[in-house]
């Protein structure tokens, strides 16, 4: 596939007015909104494929998508964050799914979830009459939850109506309700979705992501990548610089008179960005590292890798990594990409959904659940090769990570995983196996590899009760001139909250412009005022650089919050 957008094949310039280190589509989105309100910008990415978990890599002609599959309200115009793209100007083509989801359930039945909330319901109604009331009792606390969590969360109002909600978990919530353990079971079956058992997940977040699907659930034409590159190109067209294959290694940090405070009084601000090209002409041309100044950094990393690694460890404020780290991570899934031939699609079609053998969806990371098979080629037949198919296996594992990684325990792991789900792939549609033109898999530790996340993990941190609104990291980081913005920081995981994410990333970082003032770090030290006549890189003039450096200093001090 050909990229869609062109990345620097030149050193970047020596100073940006935000760097963005990232293109998850927290990273993309938030860099689109500051260029598109006039800021000069630097998107960096360590790996050679724009996206982060939506990206694609391709195997023997088939197209596959890392990990994201599922795009809700992107396609519909008349959503927030339909109209967000369509301002953005991003051309994506969206195919919407109906069925939205399918379950296979351990009594052998299977449940189609169409894509009208009122078929949806009238479908549980007719299956479980004897819990009709229930159900509508339920689903009237789930739209109440919905709006006032779309308020609280995203919209960052207050909503006071949120409390007796606010501490619920979805479990609760059923519990409440229903005594059918089927219903209960289909009601929460999508839930390796969230990276978090029932049990643990926040009864408000989840019914705000549930009733989206219901505005419509996508996929992107031309799969994962084809939207990721789009919003790379929206972004360079805005004027915007890309950096592919470059990693972050710093974060340079300004101290002294011209220090904003907030990383516990040391009055030091995040300035610039040290980092190293890995490959590609900008690697020989740079000579590797190198230090790009910049008014505000906003971080798509991994949330631990952007405090542990790359803030300078005198500016980190004591006791706040040991804060993140007692936050718990959604769970790593795993992956089976498998490129077939000779199956029609009906066959295709039929296999589809999360395949339960356990009642417990407690119990999901633990194998009450087998997987979700997912086929791309449903939704867009170019993923594959003609008459092939794309079967995506994902399943979610509670890995002990640090055991593995220490114990060299990974192809081991592999190799168990992969013998089960070809297993029981083999009893879902026996003969299968030799249909199998092309077949990877991936661990959590594949899921970190490509994109620095925290052990691999889906969503970022749970989005349990006690991990959503005020107990998750905000963006505005404790070291001025620092954002963050992705999964790992307010609101949440998955597309949609990442998107919010950015919108408020972009909005913060906005109030910066690159500070023309004289660096010094423990790194180097960087004259950069503007002498004479010449205006600073970015400033038409020198009255113009006046005022924005006034702005700047005038935000000194609440320029963070
Ligand atoms: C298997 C799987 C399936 C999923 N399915 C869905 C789904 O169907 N629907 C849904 O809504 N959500 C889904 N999710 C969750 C969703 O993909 C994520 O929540 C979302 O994509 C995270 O976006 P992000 O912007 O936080 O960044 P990420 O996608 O995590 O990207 C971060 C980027 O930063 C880069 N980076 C990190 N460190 C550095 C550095 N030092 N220098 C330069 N670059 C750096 C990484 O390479 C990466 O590209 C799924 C996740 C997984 C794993």
């Amino acid at each position: 596939m050909k990229r869609l957008f062109r990345g620097l094949r030149r050193p970047p310039d020596a100073s940006y007015d935000v760097v963005v280190i990232g293109s998850g589509i927290g990273g993309l989105i938030a860099a689109n909104l500051l260029a598109r309100d006039g800021a000069r910008v630097l998107l960096v990415e360590q790996h050679y494929m724009a996206g982060g978990y939506c990206s694609t890599f391709r195997r023997g002609g088939y197209t596959f998508d890392a990990a994201t599959h599922f795009y809700p309200l992107l396609g519909n115009p008349e959503t927030l964050t339909g109209r967000l793209l369509a301002e953005l100007g991003v051309e994506t083509r969206w195919v919407k799914m109906d069925p939205v989801d399918t379950f296979h359930f351990p009594d052998g039945t299977r449940f189609d979830v169409p894509a009208a909330f009122d078929a949806y319901l009238a479908m549980l109604v007719a299956q479980f009459p004897h819990e009709a009331a229930a159900l509508d009792a339920f689903f009237g606390e789930v739209r109440q939850a919905n709006l006032l969590g779309l308020l609280r969360y995203f919209r960052g109002r207050e909503a006071p109506g949120l409390a007796p909600y606010a501490e619920l978990t979805v479990r609760q919530v059923l519990e409440r309700h229903f005594r059918d353990r089927k219903l209960k079971l289909l009601l929460t079956a999508d839930c390796p979705h969230w990276g978090s058992p029932p049990g643990r997940t926040s009864f408000v977040f989840d019914s705000m992501l549930r009733l989206s699907y219901f505005l419509g659930n996508y996929y992107p034409r031309g799969g994962s990548q084809a939207f990721a590159d789009e919003l790379a190109r929206c972004f360079e067209e805005r004027g915007g610089h890309v950096l592919m294959s470059t990693a972050a290694r710093r974060i340079l940090v300004e101290t002294g008179e011209s220090g904003a405070g907030g990383d516990g009084g040391r009055g030091g601000r995040a300035a610039g960005v040290e980092l190293e090209t890995l490959r590609g002409p900008v690697s020989s041309l740079a000579g590797g590292r190198f230090r790009v100044r910049c008014g505000a950094v906003v971080s798509n990393a991994d949330l631990l890798h952007t405090w542990e690694a790359l803030v300078p460890p005198e500016h980190v404020p004591p006791g706040y990594v040991a804060d993140l780290r007692r936050l718990r991570p959604t769970y790593p899934c795993y992956l089976m990409h498998l490129g077939l031939t000779g199956i029609s699609p009906e066959t295709i079609e039929r296999l589809q959904g999360y395949y339960w053998h356990d009642w417990d969806t407690d119990q999901a990371a633990a194998g009450a659940v087998d997987f979700k098979l997912f086929a791309p080629t449903q939704y867009e037949p170019a993923m594959a090769p003609p008459g092939g198919q794309v079967l995506i296996v994902q399943k979610v594992v509670d890995t002990d990570y640090d055991v593995a990684e220490a114990s060299g325990g990974w192809p081991g792991h592999k190799q168990a995983v992969d013998s089960f789900v070809l297993g029981r792939l083999e009893q879902i549609l026996p003969g299968i196996g030799a249909h199998v033109a092309v077949r990877t898999s991936a661990s959590a530790r594949t899921s970190w590899r490509f994109t620095l996340n925290h052990h691999g993990a889906m969503l970022g941190w749970e989005m349990s009760p006690e991990q959503v609104g005020d107990g998750r990291p905000d963006l505005a980081a404790p070291l001025a001139g620092l954002y963050t913005v992705g999964h790992w920081t307010r609101p949440g995981g998955g597309i949609t909250p990442v998107i919010v994410s950015a919108q408020r990333a972009a909005r913060l970082a906005s109030g910066h412009r690159q500070a023309p003032l004289i660096m010094h770090s423990k790194h180097q030290s960087l004259s950069v005022e503007p002498r004479g006549g010449a205006p600073a890189a970015g400033f038409k003039n020198r009255r113009e650089f006046s005022e924005r450096r006034s702005r700047t200093r005038r935000l000194k001090g609440t320029c963070n919050r």
